[in-house]
């Protein structure tokens, strides 16, 4: 499954969040064939569909979709020159598909900050100028080679070379390579360069308790803000400890606790939504009287291929998809209904699954 890995420098809240999303963590009896890896926290992606779809159908069982995020310990300046465990850092960055960067927003005399005083900007920059000085590495490794093939007019080395000599002055500036717009074409190829840098980035601003309510004041986040905006990134705004907190409590405590501290959701439900997005996530619904159930596709997908996300066998064995639009399941509040209002659609090979379809599928064994 896609992941993304949370990074941030020391003391900026990482490993209160992670635990704050271990702590809500899925429930394993759901999932027992997911992951045992301490550095990956499993949480269930809030939905409020999943919750309508199971008051319609009132099944034996409702059970969410997940999400999860890796835990990324390590950077310190210098870690594109291998310092610290800086290699195993980039590496465990590589392998993730979209990063959420903690910035310290907070200020707190009692936690030291690693460089002296609360600066999100100059925070942002250290982990941005590590990862671009990494891609800078890979960039200039590559570029004398494809300049020599360039030469000989090779059609692959010249589109290559226009797009390496796009990128290499944005990281000597270090400067990461997703602020960069490049064309249909240009896009595989700097793909296939897999780039630290070029991966979607979340800014994860995490505030004082006081904060979150209202956290419009405070001039740490605006600094995030502003940088985003140059980026294209989007912000999160949380505070780690508060969901520390939350993430103990049962449901009932938690809605009291939130209407005490002024906001609608825990900040974490907005991340986990935010990282969906940013990967390109969009849920689709089975409901049946034993289980009403939420599942992850990639926007973009066909129907066999999610059917496939349920079983390989579904995939292989795909006839065809019977559809309801969520919102036509809503208002109709059966499949029944919908059957008889002409909402259910039968779907073949080349549909493009939507988000929120209410899916059956039909499947040669
Ligand atoms: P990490 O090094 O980035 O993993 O940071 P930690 O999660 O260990 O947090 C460093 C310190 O900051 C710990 O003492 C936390 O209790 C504290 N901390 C984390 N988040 C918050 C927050 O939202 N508000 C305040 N006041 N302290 C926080």
């Amino acid at each position: 499954p896609l992941t993304a890995g949370i990074v941030g420098l020391p003391n900026v809240g990482k490993s209160t969040l992670f635990n704050a999303i271990t702590k809500a963590g899925a429930e394993a009896a759901n999932y027992p064939f997911a992951t045992i890896d301490p550095n990956v926290g499993i949480v269930e992606v809030p939905d409020k569909r999943l919750e309508r779809l199971a008051e319609l159908v009132k099944p034996q069982k409702v059970v969410p979709t997940t999400f999860e995020f890796t835990d990324i310990a390590g950077i310190v300046k210098g870690a594109s020159k291998g310092e610290g465990l800086g290699n195993k850092f980039l590496a465990n960055i590589r392998e993730v598909d979209a990063i959420c960067h903690v910035v310290r927003c907070f200020d707190d005399e009692n936690i030291t900050h690693v460089s002296g005083a609360v600066s999100p900007a100059d925070d942002i920059e250290t982990i941005n100028l590590e990862l671009a000085l990494a891609d800078l590495d890979s960039v200039e490794k590559r570029y004398d080679r494809v300049k020599k093939q360039a030469k000989s007019k090779d059609k692959d080395a010249l589109e290559m070379l226009t797009v390496l000599d796009k990128i290499k002055p944005v990281l000597e500036e270090g400067k990461p390579v997703r602020m960069l717009d490049f064309t249909p074409e240009e896009l595989p190829i700097v793909k296939s360069l897999f780039l630290l840098t070029s991966k979607p980035v979340l800014y994860v601003a995490n505030v004082a308790e006081e904060d979150i309510a209202n956290a419009e004041g405070n001039k740490h986040l605006e600094v995030v803000r502003s940088i985003a905006d140059e980026e294209g990134a989007e912000v999160v705004t949380i505070s780690a400890a508060i969901e520390e907190e939350i993430a103990e409590l049962d449901d009932e405590e938690k809605a009291m606790f939130l209407e005490d501290l002024g906001v609608e959701e825990p900040g974490l439900d907005k991340l986990i939504r935010s990282s969906y997005d940013l990967l390109g996530l969009a849920t689709f619904f089975t409901a049946g009287e034993k289980e009403v159930r939420a599942w992850t596709f990639r926007k973009g997908m066909k129907a066999p291929q999610t059917a496939g996300v349920i079983h390989s066998d579904f995939e292989h064995g795909f006839i065809r998809a019977e559809t309801i639009a969520y919102a036509d399941y809503d208002a109709l509040g059966s499949e029944k209904a919908a059957r008889e209002a002409g909402k259910l659609r039968s779907e073949g090979k080349e549909y493009v699954v939507q988000d929120g379809d209410v899916i059956l599928f039909r499947f040669n064994v």
